[in-house]
């Protein structure tokens, strides 16, 4: 296909508002293309190479600039265009405004030809370029981007601009180019998108749709070393996982950066970032961490850093190791790297994307049984939100950033930021509240005061509002024991009363209206933040700020 024509088609997906008629005019671009058909759904999305494949052309406006300059003839400058582009506000437009063509007297400078440009010709130029590499290799961008332009009509200036400057901009985004898949070559758009999410390559997806259907679709695996999207979490909370679910897998979240480990023992291990780079020189930690694995295995996880004992470290510590390229090894000193895995994505030729994350957690620790370096991600199934907070509780403890809440059903979306992970939304706002009664706990915790009851001031005293029992640590309950059994009261079975002199930090879900206590609401899920040591009932928050709260939903 002629690179005009194919600018031609652009230009009238450009123009069109429709979401479907975009998509129709792009799927008949698709049946039409031929051999260009993986390129030409590729540039439409503004990419050279296939998403899995993290290479960027790597150029800047000032080149691009210089290329149109130079295309442009001797009366235009690289300020020109720069001047334009002020002007006019799209490089596109700039482009597409400039007597590009003309210049055959300087095609010994370039690599132009007098062939018309072809999509397959753009394709390979490009290729070539992002390939460029070390010094000299600035040049040689030019020379190719000149090469180009001066052989462009002013409508495949306007696209190729936009192109290597990743600025397409044409309306379409992944999901017009995978129903357009789907509607040129008669396939479920469904199959389409898990061949998607499989092969993270529009262009080899688009080929298999036509040239073998739903079956070709289906066929799509994984392929070790060629990376695919990581799954993504939205914010929820435990209230919203125990709506949704019967039981919920609960997490560590931990404060590092998200790894997919590539690992072929016949091969290489290949750790790519969440953005599909390829970061495995600055992580030899994480190499050495699987290197033990017998079998291809994909595995999903955190990066993160520790101290000498092995406890955490603030994200900022992992960034100091991510994307080094330079003094790795000195590096590796100063910031220890370890490695969590709390996902499998295949092992020795079997696909797990479809298997429900409760297999794939078995699948996980068969795997790490093998090897001593890498450590699965602590993991329990939970139906209960005493339970979930004391997790949490434990997890930020140990200096985690929190836990994660999963569906134990449900399969891996590669890129989807779904329904089935949930990150635990911090508490909008805390309460501070008085403790005014509690109850003696049981079993291992018999000797000491277990669930507190809370209560928020009111202008003649103190009215409950709810009973907290989690988010205590044993060693914090003794104490919080050791404080309160003085202020004992009165006392009735396992219930005491206590004189108000201890003000908590409460962390909730929700407030709710309910008769069961004196105030008329009722925390939903309260979890124990802290002692306000600084705070006397007195400076406790009252019932008329709970009332707002509430209001304000
Ligand atoms: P956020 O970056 O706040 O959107 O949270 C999602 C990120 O948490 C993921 O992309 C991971 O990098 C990270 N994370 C940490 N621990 C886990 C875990 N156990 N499961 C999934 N993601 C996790």
């Amino acid at each position: 296909m002629d690179f005009a024509d194919f600018a031609d088609r652009v230009c009238a997906v450009e123009n069109e508002s429709a979401d479907l008629a975009v998509t129709s005019l792009v799927a008949d671009l698709f049946v039409d293309a031929g051999d260009d058909l993986p390129v030409v759904a590729r540039l439409l999305l503004g990419r050279v190479v296939p998403a899995w494949d993290s290479t960027t052309l790597d150029v800047g406006p000032a080149l691009c600039h210089e290329a149109l300059a130079r295309a442009a003839g001797p009366n235009v400058t690289a300020d020109d265009v720069a001047d334009r582009l002020a002007a006019e506000g799209e490089i596109g437009a700039v482009a597409a405004s400039l007597d590009l063509d003309g210049q055959q007297g300087l095609a010994a400078f370039g690599a132009a030809d007098p062939d018309p440009l072809t999509v397959a010709g753009v394709d390979a130029r490009l290729r070539d370029l992002a390939a460029a590499d070390g010094p000299g290799s600035r040049d040689h961008k030019v020379d190719v981007l000149f090469g180009l332009f001066n052989r462009a009509d002013s409508r495949s200036a306007r696209y190729l601009a936009r192109l290597v400057l990743s600025e397409m901009r044409i309306g379409v985004g992944e999901g017009i180019v995978r129903d357009a898949i789907a509607e040129a070559f008669d396939v479920p758009v469904e199959e389409v998108e898990r061949a998607l999410q499989v092969e993270n390559d529009c262009g080899a997806v688009a080929v298999r749709a036509r040239d073998e259907g739903a079956s070709g679709l289906a066929a799509a695996e994984l392929v070790v070393g060629r990376p695919v999207s990581a799954m993504l979490a939205q914010a929820g909370t435990a209230a919203d996982a125990l709506d949704a679910w019967e039981s919920i897998a609960v997490e560590t979240k931990f404060d590092g950066a998200r790894v997919q480990v590539h690992h072929d023992p016949a091969g290489e291990t290949r750790v790519f970032s969440r953005n599909l780079e390829d970061v495995t020189d600055a992580l030899p930690e994480v190499v050495e961490a699987v290197s033990d694995l017998l079998v291809p295995t994909i595995l999903d996880g955190e990066a993160i850093a520790v101290d000498e004992s092995g406890d955490p470290l603030p994200f900022q510590e992992v960034l100091r190791r991510f994307r080094r390229k330079h003094d790795v090894a000195r590096m590796r000193e100063e910031v220890r790297i370890e490695f969590r895995a709390f996902d499998c994505l295949h092992v020795d030729g079997v696909d797990l994307l479809d298997e429900p994350l409760l297999d794939r957690r078995e699948r996980l620790s068969n795997a790490l049984s093998a090897v001593s370096g890498a450590t699965p991600s602590p993991f329990r199934v939970l139906d209960d939100a005493d339970a979930i907070a004391d997790r949490e509780a434990a997890a930020l403890d140990a200096g985690h950033e929190g836990i994660m809440l999963k569906n134990p059903d449900s399969t891996y979306t590669p890129g989807k930021r779904g329904q089935n992970w949930l990150k635990r939304k911090p508490d909008v706002e805390t309460l501070d509240l008085v403790v005014t009664g509690a109850e003696w706990g049981e079993g291992r915790r018999a000797n000491h005061l277990g669930t507190f009851l809370l209560s928020a001031r009111t202008e003649d005293g103190f009215a409950t509002i709810g009973k907290v029992a989690t988010g205590i640590t044993d060693e914090r309950l003794a104490d919080l024991s050791d404080r309160l059994e003085p202020l004992i009261r009165a006392e009735d079975g396992t219930d005491v009363d206590i004189e108000p002199e201890v003000v908590f930090e409460v962390g909730y879900e929700e407030i709710q209206s309910s008769p069961t206590y004196g105030s008329g609401y009722a925390l939903r899920f309260p979890r124990f933040v802290a002692v306000r040591e600084d705070k006397a009932p007195a400076d406790a928050d009252s019932l008329a700020r709970v009332e707002r709260l509430v209001d304000r939903g």
